[in-house]
């Protein structure tokens, strides 16, 4: 009974008195070097956070990481399948409220829907995780309870993420943590349909943050000859053919290109009257000949991981763009995306001056856009906030 008893009870860690301020304003993360003291806490445990007599909230820790602790609520509340039972019930509602035409959205985005390390994304009745923490990891079966009774879903299924296994040292491997794994899934996006396979698919298996910026695209590809860049399995193809004469998918993966014509296909577009290349786009887009294309899509994956590769990324940026606008025909439309955070809207901006300066062109902005209500970013969580998009118009 005591050992019971004792199991229950979380320990305390005392954070520095001028350390607390970021965390009232509802900031999720505390630094190692903030911590006055801990009470006993071991790596990947729940703890209560304390500066002196003030509780600050409820977290766990980890001090193989810079982020030693990650808050998950700022109540005194048990930490159980209840508490994700409440909260995958609100983040469900808020979802159904605003997203519409669709079977498929993330669910869980981690910190800024305040449950840090934690991905989740629905695909029609598959639940897909990646967990990139000890601390949530171990609580893996209160998650797993609560997704079933709020979502009834056929499939959990949870898929490691390389960078997260070596960060905290968690032996996280891909696994169907309940129910069958079909091979395919068929989700709905704003009435067009996209093949998913989650097992070895890249990420969750699709790239669901760019779902209302494939949808704006349909407006300007009309009747356009249009070439889509880093095209993964044809998401902006796709949606392209609709409306285009002719699209051309580019992509290194060869299984993203086999997907990209599977889903022509299921969406009643003849693949035989597209092109789809395996290629590295940062050597095809060189062979390209100019005035052939009058819209050119650039959505490559995160080109810096750390702040000290953000040169790197301008650079390779700055090449991607400027050679795509030597080639796009004068009066036609660049749509051109960065999901690197260390890329930031006004280092964006001006690697597209630089890149219509070094095409000797100008370039105007018809539309841009940020993240998604599902991948939304939080004003407290500013590390969240990745996702440039611009449709500009070559004059
Ligand atoms: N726009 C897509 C998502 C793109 S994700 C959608 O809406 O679904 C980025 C893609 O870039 C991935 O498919 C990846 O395989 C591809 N990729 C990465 N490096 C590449 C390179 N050097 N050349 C071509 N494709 C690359």
């Amino acid at each position: 009974m005591d050992t019971y008893l004792i199991s229950l009870k979380i320990s305390k860690i005392f954070i520095k008195k001028e350390r607390i301020k970021n965390i009232l304003n509802g900031h999720p993360w505390i630094f190692s070097n903030a911590i006055s003291k801990n009470e006993g806490v071991n790596n990947g445990e729940l703890a209560e956070i304390y500066s002196l007599d003030t509780f600050l909230g409820i977290g766990y820790y980890n001090q193989n990481t810079d982020i030693a602790i990650r808050i998950l609520t700022k109540k005194k509340e048990k930490i159980d399948e209840k508490f994700f039972t409440k909260r995958f019930s609100i983040l469900k509602k808020q979802r159904e409220t605003f997203i519409k035409n669709t079977n498929a959205y993330r669910i869980v985005f981690g910190e800024s829907d305040n449950l840090p390390g934690l991905i989740i994304d629905k695909y029609d009745q598959v639940l897909v995780m990646e967990i990139h923490t000890l601390g949530m990891f171990n609580l893996l079966a209160d998650i797993v309870a609560s997704l079933k009774e709020v979502f009834a879903p056929s499939c959990i299924y949870l898929k490691s993420s390389p960078h997260s296994q070596k960060i905290e040292g968690s032996n996280i491997e891909d696994k169907i943590l309940y129910g069958d794994l079909p091979e395919e899934i068929t989700i709905n996006e704003n009435g067009f349909s996209f093949i998913v396979n989650v097992r070895e698919g890249q990420k969750t298996g699709f790239f669901l943050d760019q779902r209302e910026n494939r949808k704006s695209i349909l407006e300007y590809s009309e009747g356009r000859n249009v070439l889509n860049c880093f095209s993964y399995t044809g998401g902006f193809s796709v949606y392209a053919a609709k409306n285009a004469k002719k699209t051309t998918s580019v992509d290194i993966s060869r299984s993203a290109i086999e997907y990209a014509k599977k889903n022509f296909e299921i969406n009643g577009f003849n693949q035989n009257d597209h092109e789809f290349i395996v290629a590295d786009v940062f050597n095809y887009i060189n062979r390209i000949e100019p005035d052939v294309f009058d819209m050119i899509i650039l959505d490559p994956p995160s080109l810096s991981r750390q702040k000290n590769q953000v040169k790197r990324a301008f650079l390779a940026y700055l090449k991607l763009n400027s050679e795509a606008l030597k080639r796009l025909k004068t009066g036609g439309i660049l749509v051109s995306s960065s999901c690197t955070y260390y890329v930031d809207e006004e280092m964006f901006i001006k690697i597209l001056f630089k890149s219509a300066v070094n095409a000797k062109c100008q370039l105007k902005i018809l539309k841009s856009s940020i993240q998604p209500f599902d991948h939304a970013y939080n004003l407290h969580f500013p590390e969240g906030k990745y996702l440039k998009f611009f449709i500009l118009l070559k004059v």
